[in-house]
């Protein structure tokens, strides 16, 4: 057994043979030339002159030994479907999407917009666009249409994929109407949109732009497409996500170095082995649902279970049951979800057989000691917390099981994944924290492994000047996250430095909520902070100072503010932005120069001191927060 201590320092200290090693669990049409070219940092290029494509990893090559074994399994407890697709017939779909593609003229480098519920027909859209070496940005159908249109200003899609509509807790969720009013917003108008028709919602045709999806596949039953060999530096795709300002971050992943950081992780971390079942509970519009339902998996030779519901129903037993059926060994989800079940009779994870599972995996957000403990003595089975991010697409910190079992600390994701530098720096000094227990930010030392972001969509100023400028005069990437690391080298996560809040494992921009009430025409100011709740982890509240307060002097009057400040953002940015309270209040706590005390609302909030008020201007403005909370 490999001494993890030993294999993490390989992977800093010889990158080129250690990541050239992990580089043989895919497959190359053409081996790179190069590991690592870090010629122009923070940028680094992996695996440059090699050819590859992440379709043929996670479909082709599995064709010759397991064609007939489960890969894509589909559960929807919203429309009672279930339905399996073997290797080969997910071969025969992504062709027939990649076909459809094609026909509508999408070229390699072209972007496609994936805008779908959790269905088959969203992951043979991100597998078509892949194979052909078009790049697709899946945006989560929680987003309504400013989220979209903004995201489809930035992306420049020439084709959009959508549905009719998604399912949640039993009620129909239109998608169209939202995507029609997000092309009608957006400056740049895709030609074509293929629209999946779940027979769920009506929806109006743009004649000459929407295309009917079954009516297509029809034509292209027995096409075949085959992958485009496209350089491991080529970008496979772009997940937006937000920041401390408004506008999200269109993290852009390359091919070849995400293929080998997502194949070693199943083998490191995860431990899942081809023709076993993996089940992330996910959606594929998050960076968990890129990594670990879809590519992950599949680059594993795995079967995937994709999940159309909520976890409790039919009732709380029906994930368990899901793990029974298909033999499920590795599992993913979120401590929110594992809280949801909490609160459910633990009767149901015993009423199934769960003997197959190896492991749950949790992250998105801290994992709290009781959920920890709660489901750990529930399942019988390891939990393995794991801290990561969008931008870097699998794992910082985690427990590597699979190179060198160790035990997991509670309340800790773990220690420092092979391949990350891992290192708190002080915010005032600059300088990296060399003992333990004190506080710094979590950065990771230049260059990112394989599969982190290559950088901003479009805007490599703002990637550099985003994530490699806080800490100066040292190539440090910045998790906008504290931490402290305790002396075995366990690291605790403390919360972000920045103005972005974790809602249910979402991650959310205050500022981008803070812009939405700000358009009602009502609202002269508004402060949103995230406060700690007991179920999602966090949530928003905002507070608001209305231009007329004379019109607001009834509870009605106030109670109906609230309500259409909430439908702006249902409507702007989608039900997952949605405030869980939306505050008046006379004026904002603000310091002398005008700046809104948002951490000290947030200490107010949640019953905390709020630290030092020097230079706040008017102490009343936080008394009254303090008395409206309490
Ligand atoms: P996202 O980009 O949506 O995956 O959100 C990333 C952020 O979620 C991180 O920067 C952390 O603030 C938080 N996060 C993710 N995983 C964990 C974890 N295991 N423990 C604590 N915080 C986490």
């Amino acid at each position: 057994m490999t001494n993890y201590a030993d294999f993490h320092r390989r992977s800093i200290e010889d990158r080129e043979g250690f990541w050239g090693e992990q580089a043989r669990l895919i497959d190359w049409h053409r081996a790179p030339a190069q590991v690592c070219d870090q010629s122009r940092p923070p940028f680094v290029r992996w695996f440059a002159g090699g050819e590859t494509n992440l379709c043929h990893n996670a479909v082709d090559r599995h064709l010759a030994a397991r064609a007939d074994q489960n890969a894509l399994i589909f559960v929807s407890t919203e429309t009672d479907t279930e339905r399996v697709y073997s290797y080969r017939e997910l071969h025969a779909e992504v062709q027939r999407m990649a076909a459809i593609y094609r026909s509508l003229g999408v070229k390699k480098g072209d972007r496609v917009l994936i805008y779908m519920p959790m269905i088959p027909e969203a992951c043979f859209a991100m597998l078509a666009a892949v194979r052909i070496g078009a790049i697709h940005s899946v945006v989560f159908g929680g987003f309504a249409s400013h989220s979209l249109a903004s995201r489809i200003d930035d992306a420049q899609p020439t084709l959009i994929v959508s549905a009719d509509a998604g399912m949640r807790g039993g009620k129909v969720v239109p998608y169209k109407p939202l995507l029609d009013e997000a092309i009608s917003l957006s400056s740049h108008k895709p030609a074509r949109v293929v629209m999946v028709d779940r027979g769920l919602a009506g929806f109006a045709r743009v004649e000459g732009r929407d295309v009917d999806h079954a009516a297509l596949r029809a034509q292209h039953l027995d096409t075949a497409v085959p992958c485009e060999w496209v350089d491991a530096t080529h970008p496979s795709y772009i997940l937006y996500t937000s920041g401390t300002t408004g506008k999200p971050k269109g993290v852009q992943r390359d091919t070849g170095g995400y293929a080998v950081a997502l194949a070693a992780s199943m083998k490191h971390i995860y431990m899942g082995e081809p023709g076993e079942t993996y089940f992330s509970t996910s959606d594929i519009g998050w960076v968990v649902g890129h990594s670990y339902i879809i590519y992950g998996p599949l680059i594993n030779g795995m079967a995937t279970i994709m999940y159309e519901g909520l976890p409790i129903r039919p009732d709380a037993g029906i994930w368990w049951s899901l793990v029974e059926k298909y033999k499920v060994t590795v599992m993913f989800s979120a401590p929110t979800a594992v809280r949801v079940l909490k609160k459910q009779d633990p009767a149901y994870l015993k009423k199934h057989d769960l003997s197959s599972l190896k492991a749950l995996f949790l992250a998105g957000e801290p994992l709290d000691e009781p959920t920890a403990t709660w489901i750990a003595e529930a399942l019988q089975r390891p939990i393995v917390d794991n801290y990561w991010q969008t931008e870097t697409g699998w794992p910082i910190l985690a427990i590597c099981n699979g190179v060198q079992a160790a035990p997991s600390k509670f309340g800790s994701p773990g220690k420092a994944v092979y391949g990350y530098d891992v290192q708190l720096i002080d915010e005032g000094s600059g300088e990296p924290i060399t003992e333990p227990h004190r506080k710094g930010v979590v950065a990771v030392a230049g260059p990112l492994p394989p599969g982190c972001l290559q950088t901003v969509w479009g805007d490599d100023r703002r990637f550099v000047s985003t994530y490699w400028s806080s800490i100066p005069g040292r190539q440090m990437y910045s998790t906008f996250d504290w931490g402290v690391k305790d002396e075995d080298g366990y690291f605790y996560i403390l919360g972000r430095t920045d103005d972005v809040i974790n809602v249910a494992g979402h991650r959310l921009g205050t500022r981008e909520i803070e812009e939405s009430i700000s358009s009602h025409p009502a609202v002269a100011e508004v402060a949103v902070v995230g406060v700690a709740d007991a179920l999602k982890g966090q949530v928003a509240m905002a507070f608001v100072v209305v231009k007329d307060a004379s019109r607001l002097s009834s509870p009605d009057a106030l109670r109906q503010l609230e309500t259409e400040v909430l439908r702006v953002v249902d409507e702007q940015l989608g039900a997952v932005a949605r405030p869980a309270r939306v505050h008046v209040v006379a004026t904002l706590p603000k310091t002398r120069s005008g700046k809104v005390l948002r951490r000290a609302i947030q200490a107010v909030c949640e019953g905390r001191d709020a630290g030092d008020l020097t230079t706040m201007e008017d102490p009343a403005a936080l008394a009254q927060i303090g008395a409206i909370v309490r």
